[in-house]
């Protein structure tokens, strides 16, 4: 079975709230927020794990 891994990140600059794969939390991390542009780090996109 294929488990997509998603990830919720929350930007802390503009609170937009988006479900990211682990593709896209790399870019996230390397670019910055997609909306706002602001620089984020690792504690703002949420382990898949954690509830
Ligand atoms: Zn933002």
């Amino acid at each position: 079975m294929t488990t997509q891994r998603t990830h919720t990140f929350v930007c802390p600059e503009c609170r937009r709230s988006i479900e990211v794969d682990d593709a896209m939390r790399a870019t996230l991390l390397d670019v910055g927020c997609v909306v706002c542009g602001e620089p984020i780090t690792e504690s703002d996109i949420a382990d898949p794990q954690t509830p």
